[in-house]
């Protein structure tokens, strides 16, 4: 039976396989799976399927890869860059792991969580404290970004600087190969040097190698005390030297360090209900966080006697310390909204990079003279997790600029940006991968050697390319 000829036997073969509550065929039910977060991709499929456990989707995938059908696999489908979307071909089939969000066990000895890929971040998050334990990752998407989906993208967010990328979370996978196969990693080891390390294959895979449907990740102690502070900082530069002195001050407790630029603020102001925290307005500002696990280690007056000599030093010129959980959550939330309110501009230009810490202050400098020289009207906002140097740079259109102008540069403006990204050893794609959005990149920015061993790869796992076809290769 082939695929296009035959679709309708063939889609009604996978409704089969999962059973009458566990797809989506209906046009309006599906438009939430077909669309990106951003708005900017937009697919067509014929079904949602959305299998409840292991088993099942390696019944669908076994199914596929015989009638070779492309699938896309789907967690909270916040990601950036299309990779979670299908093609507009209207043949591919969106597998959503929803429906597989238990919690399977939890081992405070061992310091693991083991569960279903499909668990929504946020709960996750909140079963590790539960029981006096901590799941790191922190990401703004938390409430709906999946464990799946994290892994997937080797996702970062705020709490990197102390406790590393999902990568660094995750002890074991149980994943399903593009042939129905299961691979059952999920061993809670922190030592395990027996052959190839094959889960590292799909962290960061973004769905092209096979499904991840369960996982073991590593939990930290609870926090027992947290000291959170916004600070305003004379120079972009003075930011670094900022962090390396609150390493130091810190006894290295700090747990995040988030850079946010005037226009961030000023955003947030003309665009939300919220304020700016200060009386005066400055150009730059980093948001950071000290926790420890100890009741004993007084974090709120090592805070504050930190922004004394800090002050003293020139590095900070303001500070605002939160001295309740609430004040503290909502100085994060200034930081939170930035993306959300930043992607409602009318048009805009948005650059993920990593380079190294040092040289953050160089890009931002270099990057804003490239855009103020080819979009005069154009207004630059830039903000990101600077202890792990990245920084989220976006050229915004003007109010007295429009779109189609506007728009007319991006080709010019983004080779210059990624040339700058290269030229200062960094990464045009640090944390959001590459999906449809960044293939060009891809190709450009790599060596031939590693574009070619990431292709063996994909045809040896996936002969038949029905894993996310069209996505980052
Ligand atoms: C407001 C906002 C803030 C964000 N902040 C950050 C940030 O700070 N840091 C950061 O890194 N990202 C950030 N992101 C991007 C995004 O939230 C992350 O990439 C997140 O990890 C994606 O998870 P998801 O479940 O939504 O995955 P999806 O968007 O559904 O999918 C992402 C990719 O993973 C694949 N995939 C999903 N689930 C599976 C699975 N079970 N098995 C195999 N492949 C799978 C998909 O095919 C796709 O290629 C942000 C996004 C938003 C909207």
């Amino acid at each position: 039976m082939n695929y296009k000829s035959h679709q309708k036997e063939v889609l009604d073969q996978l409704k089969l396989i999962v059973g009458q509550k566990n797809y989506e065929e209906e046009k309006s039910r599906m438009s939430s799976y077909l669309i990106d977060w951003g708005n900017k991709f937009q697919g067509v499929s014929p079904l949602i399927l959305k299998p409840v456990n292991t088993q099942m989707v390696s019944k669908i995938l076994s199914f596929c890869n015989e009638y070779k059908i492309g699938i896309v696999p789907q967690g909270g489908n916040t990601g950036l860059v299309g990779g979670s979307v299908p093609s507009d071909s209207g043949l591919e089939i969106v597998i959503s792991l929803e429906k597989m969000n238990k919690i399977l066990d939890i081992d405070t000895s061992n310091f693991t969580i083991t569960l279903e890929a499909g668990c929504i971040l946020l709960n996750v998050q909140e079963a590790a404290k539960k029981v006096d334990r901590m799941f790191p990752l922190s990401l703004a998407s938390e409430g709906s970004c999946q464990i799946g989906g994290n892994l997937s993208t080797n996702a970062g967010g705020t709490a990197v600087l102390k406790y590393g990328n999902t990568k660094e979370l995750v002890l074991g996978i149980e994943v399903v190969m593009p042939n129905g196969e299961i691979i059952n990693q999920l061993r809670g080891l922190r030592k395990d040097n027996t052959g190839y390390d094959i889960k590292q294959l799909f962290l960061g895979a973004e769905g092209t190698l096979g499904i991840i449907t369960k996982a073991v990740l590593k939990l930290f102690p609870l926090p027992k005390q947290k000291a959170t502070s916004l600070i305003s900082i004379p120079t972009l530069s003075s930011t670094i030297k900022l962090f390396s002195r609150l390493r130091e001050l810190s006894g290295d407790n700090i747990t995040a360090i988030e850079y946010m630029d005037r226009t961030c603020i000023d955003m947030l102001v003309e665009n939300t209900e919220l304020e700016d925290v200060f009386k005066s307005k400055y150009e730059h500002y980093a948001l950071i966080e000290f926790s420890s696990s100890s009741r004993d280690q007084g974090l709120q007056s090592l805070l504050e006697n930190s922004l004394g000599e800090l002050n003293e030093d020139g590095l900070a010129l303001d500070a605002v310390i939160s001295s309740s959980e609430s004040q503290a959550l909502n100085l994060w939330r200034l930081r939170e909204t930035i993306p959300e309110v930043l992607r409602r501009s009318e048009a805009f230009l948005t650059f993920d990079a990593s380079v190294p810490v040092s040289l953050v202050p160089e890009f931002i400098s270099q990057a804003t003279k490239v855009c103020n020289e080819i979009c005069k009207l154009g207004r630059v906002a830039s903000f990101g997790h600077i202890g792990d140097g990245n920084i989220h740079f976006y050229l915004l259109k003007s109010k007295n600029d429009d779109v189609d102008n506007f728009l007319s540069k991006k080709s010019e403006v983004t080779t210059k940006i990624y040339d700058i990204i290269a030229k200062l050893d960094g990464s045009f794609s640090a944390e959001h991968g590459i999906g449809v959005l960044k293939k060009p990149e891809l190709r450009l920015y790599k060596s031939d050697s590693e574009i070619k061993l990431m292709e063996q790869i994909k045809k040896t796992l996936d002969p038949n390319n029905i894993m996310n076809p069209g996505k980052v290769l």
